[in-house]
């Protein structure tokens, strides 16, 4: 793989905090962070086709179909050149990670890591609720919990058996997390 960009991919239930560790992880040591939900919102603020076809899923929490955020996906790794990349909110279905393994050998990177973001459902809630996005109404959040537990939390164990996952308690406040997150990175990336 030789210096070829790592990809580092961010796990955890909506409300976990991947989308702030994700900001904080591109500040901090120039990873580009790529988050699907971020490209959804644009998508559908510009009614672009994609945006379209997104647009009841994020109003109820629902997933996009996978063919949908993959050829959103695909979009953004074609540029990935130089620089390590953080996937915030993707793969969440299994059927996305296995393409996923296939856009990365396409492109010929490597997952060097997947850290898990964990919180309990309480703090999730808590922190949707109080952000206030369109989509974190109390029903709304609920469900997208709900989802994430069907259909993205199967992934811990997939990647744990890949070698690939490390767990990070999300709780607390933001810097002490980015603390408990950037150990774990700086080992994964050789940084
Ligand atoms: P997020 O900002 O990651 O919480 O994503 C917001 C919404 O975007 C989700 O509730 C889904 O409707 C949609 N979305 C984002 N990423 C994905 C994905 N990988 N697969 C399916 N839907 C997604």
């Amino acid at each position: 793989m030789g210096d070829r960009p790592h990809v580092v991919v961010l796990l955890g239930a909506p409300g976990a905090g991947k989308g702030t560790q994700g900001m904080r992880l591109r500040a901090r040591a120039q990873i580009a962070h790529i988050s699907t939900g971020d490209l959804f919102r644009d998508a559908v603020r510009i009614q672009s086709p994609a945006g379209q076809r997104a647009e009841a899923y994020l109003k109820s929490g629902q997933l996009v179909p996978d063919q949908v955020v993959l050829q959103l996906l695909e979009e953004y790794l074609v540029d990935i050149e130089t620089v390590d990349v953080c996937l915030d909110g993707f793969p969440r279905t299994y059927q996305q990670a296995i393409a996923l393994e296939e856009l990365l050998f396409q492109f010929n990177l490597s997952i060097a890591l997947v850290l898990h973001l964990y919180v309990a459902d309480s703090i999730a809630l808590e922190r949707l609720v109080d952000r206030g996005r369109p989509d974190d109404t109390i029903e709304t959040a609920r469900h997208r919990l709900k989802v994430y537990h069907a259909a993205t939390e199967p992934l811990i164990k997939h990647y744990d058996e890949a070698g690939l996952l490390s767990e990070v308690d999300g709780s607390g406040d933001v810097e002490a997390v980015e603390s408990r997150v950037w150990d774990v990175v700086e080992r994964a990336l050789c940084r």
